[in-house]
């Protein structure tokens, strides 16, 4: 397959290898077979000898918009992915030992002025020394912490959900194959180039079978078989920013509520999370190999986790960074062949999500135009960075002095990008969403707020409310939510009416 321009209305992308049958790979098939299944072949190859990474069970809301696309029945995929509802993350011990915060997926109070958002508001009712505090004016924060949940309206929580990544898998194939998707079962062993072009012609499998395309999707985890090793396309490593580099992950029996929010829990090292499923809690110990030996990493998780281990804890290394490209030739790497950012905020699903929809948008029917890869490379990259920046933001803004990881995230150089905004909002309580930034002003505010990085000055559009006004409206807008918060039943409540867990295996 050729770069150059072909007579328009000719179709010459046809045949769709992916490689790989982890969530990227499923993802990936699923969505192309519902979109495009009439104009193209999909072809999906595996390994269950090799298996998948196993973790991965933390969303963001954008998985629901993507499952809406794909016109996935909620209530039956969270039943068969023993789903729990997710209204944001509890943050412990990041700004200083002991301190908590919720980053909460909805928005805080109501937008009084185009010129400020909401928190300038509070922040002026702050210095007055009334308004409490900020996460009683987001639904997502008071329902999270009263374990509560309802879609009924008025005023249904902005959610993304807990899944087994396993059950997950399963759920998009027992959709993918019926509608057309070839599912191969096999090792690759080598990735064959052709001679001229340097396009990817086939994948050549143990067996000695061939599987040939015209646009291959490497979704072969961190291997990156394709894209990496085949193709050379190199890692931009970002780990003297992101500084964990491991996790030892382990299943364990639910012990306590199913808390409708991932909990991370800072230690010296990095940091813990915890994810409730309908039938068991996902654990893991992320840490960085420099501050932290893997021994005891998972010594510090077997003895922290409160439910009974189901497995063994098991040991990944990763690397948080970006493929150069993600689109090169006639190859597009998803999910972890494309790039990792460590889970902080559950952001590689959605990454993959969003690349596939743009796929699908700007699908290569007529070859692989130069200005094409140009633009989809350019918005991939954009999204991993406004990410990377986001998580850098949590570890730098700290006043941990407890241990030398800590220190060196505090006093580490942060990429300009990130030194811009964070000058902008210690001035002006500023923050801003950049376009298609995953991340919103409220996000934004929530960490900073919660990890103590409290701004010098605010809007002073926030002074042209007389005072008792503005207490009267931020009492009401209180009531408000804490009442609607009392009539929502508990997340266990809902769970068992609205997407009982089919039984586990
Ligand atoms: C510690 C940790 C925690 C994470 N937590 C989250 C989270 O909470 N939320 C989130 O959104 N993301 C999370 N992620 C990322 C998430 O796990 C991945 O994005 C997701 O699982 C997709 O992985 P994948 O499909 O790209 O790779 P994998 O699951 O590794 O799948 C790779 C596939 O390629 C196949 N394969 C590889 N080599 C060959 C070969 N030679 N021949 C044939 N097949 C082959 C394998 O068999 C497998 O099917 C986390 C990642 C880590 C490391």
């Amino acid at each position: 397959m050729q770069s150059v321009r072909q007579p328009v209305g000719e179709r010459l992308v046809k045949r769709v290898v992916v490689a790989g049958g982890g969530t990227a790979g499923w993802v990936t098939a699923t969505a192309l077979v519902r979109h495009l299944g009439p104009l193209i072949d999909i072809t999906l190859v595996e390994s269950e000898a090799i298996g998948t990474i196993g973790v991965g069970e933390s969303t963001v809301p954008t998985f629901r918009g993507f499952h809406n696309l794909m016109k996935i029945d909620e209530a039956g995929f969270m039943s068969a992915t023993q789903a729990t509802v997710k209204l944001g993350i509890e943050f412990r011990n990041w700004g200083r030992i002991g301190d908590r915060y919720i980053h909460p997926f909805g928005t805080y109070g109501r937008k009084w002025s185009w010129m400020a958002d909401f928190h300038h508001f509070w922040l002026h009712a702050s210095a007055r020394g009334f308004g409490g505090a900020l996460n009683d004016y987001c639904l997502e924060s008071v329902a999270g912490e009263a374990d509560r949940m309802s879609l009924a309206p008025p005023l249904a929580p902005s959610y993304a959900y807990h899944i087994d990544a396993a059950r997950y898998a399963r759920a998009l194939r027992s959709l993918a194959e019926p509608a057309g998707v070839r599912r191969i079962e096999g090792k690759i062993r080598t990735v064959e180039l052709n001679p001229e072009s340097g396009f990817i012609d086939a994948l050549v499998l143990d067996s000695g079978s061939r599987v040939e395309g015209d646009l291959f999707i490497d979704c072969t985890g961190f291997r990156s078989l394709l894209l990496g090793e085949a193709l050379g396309v190199a890692f931009e490593d970002w780990g003297h920013w992101i500084r964990t580099d491991s996790a030892v992950a382990v299943q364990s029996t639910s012990n306590g509520p199913e808390q409708p929010y991932t909990s991370a829990i800072a230690h010296e090292a990095g940091w813990r999370w915890r994810i409730p499923l309908q039938h068991r809690d996902g654990n893991g110990f992320v840490f960085a190999s420099e501050y932290m030996s893997s021994d005891e990493a998972c010594a510090r998780l077997l003895s922290e986790i409160s439910g009974e281990p189901l497995f063994d804890p098991w040991l990944i290394r990763f690397k948080t960074g970006t493929r150069a490209k993600a689109w090169h030739k006639n190859c597009l790497a998803l999910g972890l062949a494309g790039g990792f950012i460590e889970p902080l905020e559950s952001t590689s699903i959605h990454l993959m999500m969003a690349a596939v929809t743009r796929l699908i948008e700007d699908f290569p029917f007529q070859g692989f135009d130069p200005a094409l890869l140009s633009y989809f490379n350019g918005k991939s990259r954009q999204e991993f960075e406004n990410i990377r920046d986001f998580i850098i933001l949590h570890y730098h803004v700290t006043e941990r002095e407890d241990s030398g990881f800590w220190n060196r995230c505090r006093t580490m150089a942060i990429p300009d990008s990130l030194s811009e905004r964070l000058a902008l909002w210690e001035e002006t309580g500023r923050a801003y969403q950049l376009p298609h930034e995953l991340f919103r002003i409220d996000s934004w505010a929530a960490v900073l707020l919660g990890q103590r990085r409290h701004p010098r000055g605010y809007h002073h559009v926030a002074e042209m409310m007389p005072e008792q006004t503005l207490r009267d409206e931020l009492a009401r807008m209180k009531r408000e939510i804490a009442g609607l918060v009392d009539r929502m039943p508990s997340h266990r409540e809902f769970l068992n009416a609205y997407c009982p867990a089919e039984a586990p295996d």
